[in-house]
Protein backbone atom coordinates (compact mmCIF):
# COMPACT_ATOMS: atom_id res chain seq x y z
CA UNK A 1 0.00 0.00 0.00
CA UNK A 2 1.63 3.24 -1.00
CA UNK A 3 0.40 5.86 1.65
CA UNK A 4 0.85 9.06 -0.91
CA UNK A 5 2.26 9.78 -4.02
CA UNK A 6 3.23 12.69 -6.05
CA UNK A 7 2.64 13.13 -9.78
CA UNK A 8 5.19 15.39 -11.12
CA UNK A 9 4.46 17.70 -14.43
CA UNK A 10 7.93 17.86 -16.34
CA UNK A 11 5.93 19.59 -18.97
CA UNK A 12 4.81 22.28 -16.58
CA UNK A 13 8.50 22.77 -15.63
CA UNK A 14 9.80 23.30 -18.67
CA UNK A 15 7.16 25.99 -19.12
CA UNK A 16 8.01 28.16 -16.05
CA UNK A 17 11.24 27.52 -17.22
CA UNK A 18 10.50 29.35 -20.95
CA UNK A 19 8.02 31.89 -19.20
CA UNK A 20 11.54 33.19 -17.20
CA UNK A 21 13.96 33.15 -20.54
CA UNK A 22 11.58 35.10 -22.41
CA UNK A 23 11.88 37.69 -20.04
CA UNK A 24 15.68 37.54 -19.45
CA UNK A 25 17.54 40.78 -20.33
CA UNK A 26 20.23 39.92 -23.81
CA UNK A 27 23.19 38.27 -22.32
CA UNK A 28 21.53 36.79 -19.42
CA UNK A 29 20.96 33.23 -18.56
CA UNK A 30 18.75 31.22 -16.00
CA UNK A 31 20.87 29.20 -13.79
CA UNK A 32 17.98 26.25 -12.41
CA UNK A 33 18.46 26.18 -8.82
CA UNK A 34 17.15 22.72 -7.83
CA UNK A 35 18.35 22.38 -4.02
CA UNK A 36 16.55 20.47 -1.48
CA UNK A 37 15.80 18.43 -4.25
CA UNK A 38 14.55 20.52 -6.80
CA UNK A 39 12.20 21.96 -3.91
CA UNK A 40 10.98 18.23 -3.53
CA UNK A 41 10.21 17.73 -6.61
CA UNK A 42 13.20 15.59 -7.70
CA UNK A 43 16.54 16.97 -8.52
CA UNK A 44 17.86 14.52 -11.28
CA UNK A 45 14.46 15.14 -13.01
CA UNK A 46 13.64 18.30 -13.22
CA UNK A 47 17.48 18.89 -14.24
CA UNK A 48 16.63 16.53 -17.08
CA UNK A 49 13.91 17.97 -18.18
CA UNK A 50 15.80 21.04 -18.48
CA UNK A 51 19.00 20.56 -19.78
CA UNK A 52 16.96 18.93 -22.55
CA UNK A 53 15.30 21.88 -23.31
CA UNK A 54 18.91 24.41 -23.07
CA UNK A 55 19.35 24.95 -19.54
CA UNK A 56 23.19 25.60 -19.04
CA UNK A 57 23.49 25.85 -15.50
CA UNK A 58 22.10 24.87 -11.81
CA UNK A 59 22.64 25.42 -8.54
CA UNK A 60 21.83 23.67 -5.25
CA UNK A 61 23.65 24.45 -1.47
CA UNK A 62 25.77 21.30 -0.81
CA UNK A 63 28.53 19.21 -2.78
CA UNK A 64 26.24 15.90 -2.33
CA UNK A 65 23.64 17.52 -4.27
CA UNK A 66 25.89 18.49 -7.11
CA UNK A 67 27.75 15.52 -7.46
CA UNK A 68 24.10 13.13 -7.44
CA UNK A 69 23.57 15.54 -10.71
CA UNK A 70 26.71 14.86 -12.36
CA UNK A 71 26.17 10.99 -11.35
CA UNK A 72 23.30 11.38 -13.38
CA UNK A 73 24.42 13.06 -16.53
CA UNK A 74 23.78 16.55 -15.78
CA UNK A 75 26.76 17.73 -18.12
CA UNK A 76 25.85 21.63 -17.38
CA UNK A 77 27.35 24.14 -15.13
CA UNK A 78 26.78 23.03 -11.58
CA UNK A 79 27.55 25.81 -8.63
CA UNK A 80 27.22 24.74 -5.13
CA UNK A 81 26.13 27.74 -2.77
CA UNK A 82 26.83 26.72 0.48
CA UNK A 83 29.70 26.62 2.10
CA UNK A 84 31.54 23.21 2.07
CA UNK A 85 33.89 21.10 4.48
CA UNK A 86 37.54 20.29 3.52
CA UNK A 87 37.30 16.41 2.80
CA UNK A 88 33.93 17.60 0.37
CA UNK A 89 36.90 19.28 -1.93
CA UNK A 90 38.77 16.33 -3.72
CA UNK A 91 34.92 15.01 -5.12
CA UNK A 92 33.75 18.63 -6.02
CA UNK A 93 36.79 19.14 -7.73
CA UNK A 94 36.90 15.71 -10.10
CA UNK A 95 33.22 16.05 -10.52
CA UNK A 96 33.02 19.82 -12.33
CA UNK A 97 31.68 21.30 -9.55
CA UNK A 98 32.17 25.28 -8.95
CA UNK A 99 32.27 25.78 -5.64
CA UNK A 100 31.58 29.46 -3.82
CA UNK A 101 34.51 31.01 -1.75
CA UNK A 102 32.42 32.62 1.40
CA UNK A 103 35.65 33.56 3.60
CA UNK A 104 39.25 33.54 3.78
CA UNK A 105 39.54 29.86 5.14
CA UNK A 106 37.64 28.31 2.22
CA UNK A 107 40.32 29.20 0.37
CA UNK A 108 43.55 28.26 2.55
CA UNK A 109 41.70 24.79 2.56
CA UNK A 110 40.89 25.06 -1.26
CA UNK A 111 44.42 25.48 -1.90
CA UNK A 112 46.00 23.23 0.02
CA UNK A 113 43.61 20.63 -1.71
CA UNK A 114 44.65 21.34 -5.15
CA UNK A 115 48.22 20.90 -4.08
CA UNK A 116 47.35 17.26 -2.76
CA UNK A 117 45.77 16.08 -5.39
CA UNK A 118 48.57 17.36 -7.47
CA UNK A 119 46.73 19.60 -9.92
CA UNK A 120 49.25 20.74 -12.82
CA UNK A 121 48.89 24.54 -12.53
CA UNK A 122 46.93 24.44 -16.08
CA UNK A 123 44.01 22.25 -14.44
CA UNK A 124 42.00 25.18 -13.07
CA UNK A 125 39.31 25.20 -10.40
CA UNK A 126 36.40 27.53 -11.02
CA UNK A 127 35.30 29.02 -7.82
CA UNK A 128 32.68 32.13 -7.34
CA UNK A 129 33.13 34.50 -4.74
CA UNK A 130 30.10 35.03 -2.28
CA UNK A 131 29.83 38.86 -1.22
CA UNK A 132 27.85 39.98 1.60
CA UNK A 133 25.63 42.44 1.45
CA UNK A 134 22.92 42.39 3.85
CA UNK A 135 21.52 38.47 4.48
CA UNK A 136 24.38 38.09 7.43
CA UNK A 137 25.16 34.73 6.70
CA UNK A 138 28.16 34.09 4.71
CA UNK A 139 30.35 35.94 1.95
CA UNK A 140 33.20 38.52 1.81
CA UNK A 141 33.07 41.78 3.53
CA UNK A 142 34.98 45.27 2.27
CA UNK A 143 37.65 44.85 4.83
CA UNK A 144 38.66 41.85 3.69
CA UNK A 145 38.65 41.72 -0.08
CA UNK A 146 42.46 43.03 -0.15
CA UNK A 147 43.56 39.39 1.69
CA UNK A 148 41.57 38.00 -0.86
CA UNK A 149 43.05 39.13 -3.63
CA UNK A 150 46.73 38.32 -2.36
CA UNK A 151 45.50 34.76 -1.37
CA UNK A 152 43.94 34.61 -4.33
CA UNK A 153 47.37 35.88 -6.47
CA UNK A 154 49.22 32.75 -4.96
CA UNK A 155 47.63 29.62 -6.78
CA UNK A 156 46.88 30.07 -10.58
CA UNK A 157 44.66 27.09 -10.14
CA UNK A 158 41.45 28.61 -8.73
CA UNK A 159 39.77 30.86 -11.40
CA UNK A 160 37.23 33.06 -10.26
CA UNK A 161 34.25 32.48 -12.84
CA UNK A 162 32.03 34.58 -10.65
CA UNK A 163 30.60 36.92 -7.73
CA UNK A 164 27.50 37.04 -6.26
CA UNK A 165 25.27 38.10 -3.64
CA UNK A 166 21.63 36.89 -2.22
CA UNK A 167 18.93 39.22 -1.45
CA UNK A 168 17.26 38.77 2.08
CA UNK A 169 14.30 40.82 1.25
CA UNK A 170 13.14 41.18 -2.65
CA UNK A 171 10.12 39.08 -2.06
CA UNK A 172 9.09 42.46 0.70
CA UNK A 173 7.06 45.46 -0.76
CA UNK A 174 9.74 48.21 0.63
CA UNK A 175 12.47 47.87 -1.91
CA UNK A 176 14.61 49.91 -0.03
CA UNK A 177 16.72 46.83 2.04
CA UNK A 178 17.21 45.19 -2.12
CA UNK A 179 18.48 48.92 -3.19
CA UNK A 180 20.35 48.90 -0.35
CA UNK A 181 22.04 45.33 -0.78
CA UNK A 182 22.40 46.08 -4.32
CA UNK A 183 24.35 49.38 -3.71
CA UNK A 184 27.01 47.18 -1.48
CA UNK A 185 27.69 44.56 -4.06
CA UNK A 186 28.43 47.36 -6.51
CA UNK A 187 31.21 48.93 -4.26
CA UNK A 188 32.40 45.47 -3.31
CA UNK A 189 32.35 44.58 -7.29
CA UNK A 190 34.09 48.08 -7.90
CA UNK A 191 36.55 47.26 -4.86
CA UNK A 192 37.70 43.39 -6.51
CA UNK A 193 38.31 45.48 -10.02
CA UNK A 194 39.97 47.96 -8.56
CA UNK A 195 42.48 44.94 -6.76
CA UNK A 196 42.58 43.54 -10.32
CA UNK A 197 39.75 40.86 -9.97
CA UNK A 198 37.71 40.74 -13.00
CA UNK A 199 35.25 37.56 -12.58
CA UNK A 200 33.38 36.33 -15.84
CA UNK A 201 30.10 36.17 -14.36
CA UNK A 202 28.25 38.12 -12.14
CA UNK A 203 24.60 37.59 -10.78
CA UNK A 204 22.05 38.66 -7.93
CA UNK A 205 18.94 37.71 -8.88
CA UNK A 206 16.43 35.11 -7.11
CA UNK A 207 13.21 34.82 -8.54
CA UNK A 208 11.52 37.72 -6.68
CA UNK A 209 14.66 40.20 -7.96
CA UNK A 210 14.31 38.48 -11.16
CA UNK A 211 10.86 39.66 -11.47
CA UNK A 212 11.44 43.33 -9.97
CA UNK A 213 15.03 44.37 -11.58
CA UNK A 214 15.57 43.34 -15.24
CA UNK A 215 18.31 45.73 -14.54
CA UNK A 216 19.69 43.66 -12.39
CA UNK A 217 19.88 40.39 -14.22
CA UNK A 218 23.65 40.38 -15.40
CA UNK A 219 25.27 37.28 -16.94
CA UNK A 220 22.95 34.80 -14.72
CA UNK A 221 19.75 35.16 -12.70
CA UNK A 222 19.34 32.40 -10.08
CA UNK A 223 15.83 30.28 -10.29
CA UNK A 224 14.17 28.35 -7.95
CA UNK A 225 10.58 29.60 -7.15
CA UNK A 226 9.47 30.50 -10.40
CA UNK A 227 10.34 27.23 -11.54
CA UNK A 228 8.56 24.72 -9.86
CA UNK A 229 5.20 27.10 -10.45
CA UNK A 230 5.09 29.23 -7.55
CA UNK A 231 5.00 33.09 -7.05
CA UNK A 232 7.72 34.28 -4.83
CA UNK A 233 5.16 36.13 -2.62
CA UNK A 234 1.24 37.55 -2.79
CA UNK A 235 2.52 40.75 -4.95
CA UNK A 236 3.60 38.68 -7.81
CA UNK A 237 0.86 36.51 -8.94
CA UNK A 238 0.04 37.02 -12.47
CA UNK A 239 3.75 38.48 -13.58
CA UNK A 240 4.51 35.26 -15.47
CA UNK A 241 2.08 32.88 -16.38
CA UNK A 242 3.34 29.52 -14.41
CA UNK A 243 1.50 26.49 -14.06
CA UNK A 244 1.63 24.19 -11.33
CA UNK A 245 3.35 20.75 -11.33
CA UNK A 246 2.61 19.44 -8.23
CA UNK A 247 -0.21 17.22 -7.05
CA UNK A 248 -0.08 15.08 -3.78
CA UNK A 249 -2.42 12.09 -3.36
CA UNK A 250 -3.80 9.97 -1.08
CA UNK A 251 -6.35 7.18 -0.96
CA UNK A 252 -9.27 6.34 1.30
CA UNK A 253 -8.36 2.96 3.24
CA UNK A 254 -10.75 2.95 6.19
CA UNK A 255 -14.66 4.40 6.25
CA UNK A 256 -17.11 3.93 8.95
CA UNK A 257 -20.55 5.42 9.61
CA UNK A 258 -20.42 7.16 13.29
CA UNK A 259 -23.13 8.82 15.41
CA UNK A 260 -23.42 12.30 16.14
CA UNK A 261 -20.68 13.49 18.89
CA UNK A 262 -17.95 10.84 17.75
CA UNK A 263 -14.56 12.09 19.40
CA UNK A 264 -11.80 11.94 16.63
CA UNK A 265 -8.02 11.73 16.91
CA UNK A 266 -5.59 13.41 19.27
CA UNK A 267 -6.91 15.60 22.47
CA UNK A 268 -10.38 14.72 20.64
CA UNK A 269 -10.31 18.58 19.23
CA UNK A 270 -12.82 17.27 16.69
CA UNK A 271 -16.54 16.00 17.76
CA UNK A 272 -19.07 14.94 15.17
CA UNK A 273 -22.14 17.29 14.42
CA UNK A 274 -24.46 14.85 13.09
CA UNK A 275 -24.44 11.13 11.81
CA UNK A 276 -22.01 10.84 9.20
CA UNK A 277 -19.27 8.64 7.52
CA UNK A 278 -15.34 9.53 8.41
CA UNK A 279 -12.81 8.30 6.16
CA UNK A 280 -8.88 7.15 7.34
CA UNK A 281 -6.30 8.71 4.79
CA UNK A 282 -3.01 6.55 5.22
CA UNK A 283 -0.79 9.83 5.57
CA UNK A 284 -0.08 12.41 7.85
CA UNK A 285 3.05 14.61 9.45
CA UNK A 286 5.97 12.19 9.11
CA UNK A 287 5.22 12.42 5.40
CA UNK A 288 5.22 16.48 5.51
CA UNK A 289 1.59 16.82 5.40
CA UNK A 290 0.54 19.85 7.96
CA UNK A 291 4.32 20.65 8.24
CA UNK A 292 5.14 24.27 7.57
CA UNK A 293 8.37 26.14 8.32
CA UNK A 294 7.83 28.75 11.13
CA UNK A 295 5.57 31.83 10.48
CA UNK A 296 6.94 35.34 11.63
CA UNK A 297 4.38 37.89 12.24
CA UNK A 298 5.21 40.95 9.44
CA UNK A 299 3.67 43.75 11.46
CA UNK A 300 0.61 44.29 13.95
CA UNK A 301 -1.83 42.50 11.30
CA UNK A 302 0.00 39.38 11.22
CA UNK A 303 0.71 39.31 14.81
CA UNK A 304 -3.39 39.84 15.50
CA UNK A 305 -4.12 37.35 13.11
CA UNK A 306 -1.95 34.77 15.15
CA UNK A 307 -3.90 36.05 18.18
CA UNK A 308 -7.09 35.35 17.02
CA UNK A 309 -6.12 32.11 15.70
CA UNK A 310 -4.88 30.98 19.17
CA UNK A 311 -7.62 32.35 21.08
CA UNK A 312 -11.00 30.97 19.25
CA UNK A 313 -9.15 27.49 19.24
CA UNK A 314 -9.82 27.93 22.85
CA UNK A 315 -13.54 27.62 22.35
CA UNK A 316 -12.86 24.82 19.81
CA UNK A 317 -12.88 26.83 16.19
CA UNK A 318 -10.08 25.59 14.49
CA UNK A 319 -9.05 28.30 11.76
CA UNK A 320 -6.87 27.26 8.94
CA UNK A 321 -7.35 23.59 9.45
CA UNK A 322 -5.88 21.82 6.66
CA UNK A 323 -8.58 20.66 3.78
CA UNK A 324 -8.15 18.13 1.13
CA UNK A 325 -9.84 17.77 -2.16
CA UNK A 326 -12.18 15.01 -2.63
CA UNK A 327 -14.41 14.25 -6.08
CA UNK A 328 -13.91 18.09 -6.69
CA UNK A 329 -14.95 19.18 -3.06
CA UNK A 330 -12.68 20.56 -0.56
CA UNK A 331 -13.26 18.70 2.81
CA UNK A 332 -11.60 20.18 5.98
CA UNK A 333 -9.27 17.34 7.91
CA UNK A 334 -11.05 16.32 11.13
CA UNK A 335 -8.94 16.56 14.32
CA UNK A 336 -5.22 17.02 14.43
CA UNK A 337 -3.23 14.99 11.99
CA UNK A 338 -1.44 12.05 13.18
CA UNK A 339 2.07 10.34 12.01
CA UNK A 340 0.70 8.49 9.31
CA UNK A 341 -3.47 8.70 9.41
CA UNK A 342 -5.44 11.45 9.13
CA UNK A 343 -8.87 11.44 9.48
CA UNK A 344 -11.83 13.51 7.10
CA UNK A 345 -15.42 14.17 7.34
CA UNK A 346 -16.88 12.59 4.13
CA UNK A 347 -20.49 13.45 5.65
CA UNK A 348 -22.60 12.28 2.76
CA UNK A 349 -20.63 12.26 -0.34
CA UNK A 350 -20.91 8.81 -0.89
CA UNK A 351 -17.31 7.34 -0.91
CA UNK A 352 -16.17 4.34 -1.35
CA UNK A 353 -12.49 2.82 -0.09
CA UNK A 354 -9.29 3.51 -2.33
CA UNK A 355 -10.96 7.21 -3.42
CA UNK A 356 -7.95 9.39 -4.28
CA UNK A 357 -8.08 12.33 -2.36
CA UNK A 358 -5.49 15.48 -3.04
CA UNK A 359 -3.35 16.23 -0.54
CA UNK A 360 -2.03 19.88 0.67
CA UNK A 361 1.05 18.58 1.04
CA UNK A 362 3.89 21.30 0.90
CA UNK A 363 7.04 20.55 -1.73
CA UNK A 364 10.37 21.21 0.44
CA UNK A 365 9.13 19.38 3.61
CA UNK A 366 7.37 16.55 1.69
CA UNK A 367 9.24 13.28 2.75
CA UNK A 368 11.64 12.10 -0.19
CA UNK A 369 10.48 8.33 0.42
CA UNK A 370 6.92 9.37 -1.02
CA UNK A 371 7.05 7.73 -4.56
CA UNK A 372 7.10 10.53 -7.37
CA UNK A 373 5.69 9.87 -11.00
CA UNK A 374 6.87 12.00 -13.60
CA UNK A 375 5.25 13.08 -16.24
CA UNK A 376 6.56 14.57 -19.67
CA UNK A 377 4.41 15.22 -22.96
CA UNK A 378 1.20 13.55 -21.08
CA UNK A 379 2.91 10.02 -20.45
CA UNK A 380 4.41 8.96 -17.45
CA UNK A 381 7.54 8.90 -17.90
CA UNK A 382 9.83 7.34 -14.54
CA UNK A 383 8.77 6.75 -11.40
CA UNK A 384 11.09 7.33 -8.10
CA UNK A 385 11.05 4.96 -5.84
CA UNK A 386 12.85 4.42 -2.71
CA UNK A 387 15.32 2.10 -2.77
CA UNK A 388 16.23 -0.27 0.58
CA UNK A 389 15.56 3.04 2.29
CA UNK A 390 18.31 4.86 0.30
CA UNK A 391 17.28 8.32 -1.46
CA UNK A 392 18.89 10.18 -2.58
CA UNK A 393 22.63 8.53 -3.16
CA UNK A 394 21.44 6.05 -5.41
CA UNK A 395 17.78 6.83 -6.71
CA UNK A 396 15.98 4.00 -8.80
CA UNK A 397 14.64 4.99 -11.84
CA UNK A 398 12.11 2.71 -13.85
CA UNK A 399 10.75 3.08 -16.63
CA UNK A 400 6.86 2.28 -17.09
C1 LIG B 1 17.53 29.43 -3.06
C2 LIG B 1 18.41 30.41 -3.68
C3 LIG B 1 18.04 31.04 -4.87
C4 LIG B 1 16.70 30.81 -5.53
O1 LIG B 1 15.72 31.59 -4.90
P1 LIG B 1 14.20 31.56 -5.39
O2 LIG B 1 13.60 32.72 -4.71
O3 LIG B 1 13.63 30.26 -4.96
O4 LIG B 1 14.22 31.69 -6.87
C5 LIG B 1 18.95 31.90 -5.44
N1 LIG B 1 20.15 32.14 -4.87
C6 LIG B 1 20.53 31.56 -3.72
C7 LIG B 1 21.86 31.89 -3.14
C8 LIG B 1 19.67 30.70 -3.08
O5 LIG B 1 20.04 30.12 -1.93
Amino acid sequence: MSGAWIEVDLDAIVGNYQEVIKRLRPGARCMAVVKADAYGLGAIEVARALEKVGCEAFAVTRVDEGLILREHGISGLILVLGPTLKEELPQAIKARLQLTLSGLSSLTELNEVCSDLKLELQQQVSVHLKLETGMGRTGFQLSELEALTIALAKDPRVQIAGVYTHFARAAQRDKRYSLKQYESFRILTARLEELGICPTWKHVCNSAAFLDYPEWHHDFVRIGTLLIGHYPGPGFSGKLTLSDPWVAKSQIVHLRTVPKGTNVGYQSIYRTKTITQLAVLPVGYADGFGLAPHFVPQGWIDFLKIVLKNFVALFGIFLGQEQVELKGRRVRVAGKIGMQLTVIDVGKLGCALGDEVRIPLRRTVANPRITRRYRREGQMLSERVMKEGVFPVNPEYSLQ
